[in-house]
């Protein structure tokens, strides 16, 4: 049986002993749920690499899950329910890393960019700024000579729009990857008459008075509706099917997969955030909203000539939320107290040379990513303050 980690254990524990016993925790979990064998856990199976994958330049997507969700929602025996796709399909095809730390600032936009600079960055959450280490973008582009159009973020909120690039002196600049926003590019479709579309256009969850500037211009929105064939026409009328700001991105990003086929590709899902409102039954609906989207997104790579057997997708929260028990915070709703649980999360590999079925229980940081993605690509994230993980590079 798996174990649960009841809540008024958590209150004398070491934030240590706690990270480690919500990864033995998800270790047990998953071994029940997906049925790997127990010896099959820790012992590297074969890595199997595709001759397809190695006649191809690699492709990287990576998948932010959401805005964060807990254990009790997902991982744990009782949570299990709302994330069957991650359980019964893709953790068994990952190498899944049961405890990832991440010990910067707990806001969405500093925080999704310290993933893609692989180091915390400290900037203000709320503020219109670049990152100030170089992106995972800029490495990729400068050090492998690519053109522009092969890296793309997609990203949920009109804040991130100066994700795609830092502000670092030697990077920078005309280096960075193409931030689309797909709210912005609905709203510039519908050219000022956006009724029936409120649902898909609310922003940031947490910060209902911020409006940032955006430096995005309707000549460049006009560029970006080119590049993705989108019809003001069809765009509208497909928007009208979709549920929630996060299929509109995934919508997009197919479009984008399916149009321009970028080697980096960056989706930041984020329609679990809405569990700020304090409405349990949405945070819920979020999370199931996301494991669909994910496999979603791992079939459209499948099913694609240009991404099937050549590309590596990552899924990953951007960090956790409150646990019920510390009294700073209120549970699922927020992530402002820093608990062990809100820093404490989890990230899955897969791919064609991703060794399948494989749980890691070491901790490892969420700033890991990066340098892994700079081994996998073969840049030099050399600002990156993380370490590759040696377990799929
Ligand atoms: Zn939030």
């Amino acid at each position: 049986m798996g174990r649960t980690i009841r809540s008024s254990s958590l209150r004398t524990a070491s934030p240590g002993e706690v990270s480690a016993a919500v990864g033995r925790s998800r270790r047990d979990f998953l071994r029940t749920a997906t049925g790997i064998a127990a010896g099959s856990l820790f012992s590297f199976a074969p890595r199997v690499v595709s001759s397809a994958s190695t006649l191809r330049q690699p492709k990287v997507v990576v998948v932010t899950f959401g805005g964060g969700a807990r254990d009790e929602e997902t991982f744990a025996p009782e949570g299990q329910e709302n994330i069957p796709n991650l359980v019964h399909t893709l953790i068994p095809q990952s190498t899944f890393y049961a405890q990832v730390i991440n010990k910067g600032i707990l806001g969405h936009y500093v925080a999704t960019a310290s993933l893609a600079t692989g180091v915390y960055e400290t900037f203000n959450n709320f503020a219109a700024v670049s990152p100030h280490n170089p992106t995972v973008f800029e490495y990729f582009r400068k050090d492998l000579h690519r053109r522009a159009d092969d890296a793309w973020v997609v990203a949920p909120s009109n804040g991130f729009n100066r994700i795609g690039e830092s502000d670092h002196r030697s990077y920078g600049t005309g280096l960075g990857a193409g931030v689309i926003l797909p709210k912005r590019l609905l709203a510039s479709s519908m050219s000022g008459s956006a009724a029936g579309y409120d649902h898909l256009l609310r922003d940031s969850y947490e910060a209902p008075f911020y409006t940032p500037e955006l430096a995005g211009n309707e000549i460049e929105m006009q560029k970006l509706k080119e590049l993705l064939k989108l019809s003001v026409d069809d765009f509208s009328s497909h928007a009208r099917s979709l549920a929630s700001p996060d299929e509109l991105s995934v919508y997009i990003a197919r479009r984008l997969m399916r149009e321009a086929a970028p080697s980096l590709l960056w989706i930041t899902l984020h329609d679990i955030d809405i569990a700020h409102s304090g409405t349990y039954s949405m945070y819920i609906e979020g999370i199931r909203r996301s494991d669909r989207l994910c496999a979603e997104i791992w079939q459209a790579i499948q099913s694609d000539p240009e991404y099937a057997d050549r590309t590596t997708m990552f899924i990953l929260p951007d960090f956790g939320r409150d646990s019920d028990t510390d009294p700073g915070g209120n549970g699922f709703q927020h992530h402002r107290t820093g608990d062990p649980l809100s820093r404490t999360t989890w990230m899955m590999a897969l791919g064609p040379n991703i060794r399948k079925g494989v749980v890691i229980d070491r901790p490892v940081e969420s700033i890991d990513l990066v340098p892994t993605l700079g081994s996998l690509l073969g840049f030099d994230p050399r600002f990156a303050q993380g370490k590759a993980l040696l377990e799929i590079v």
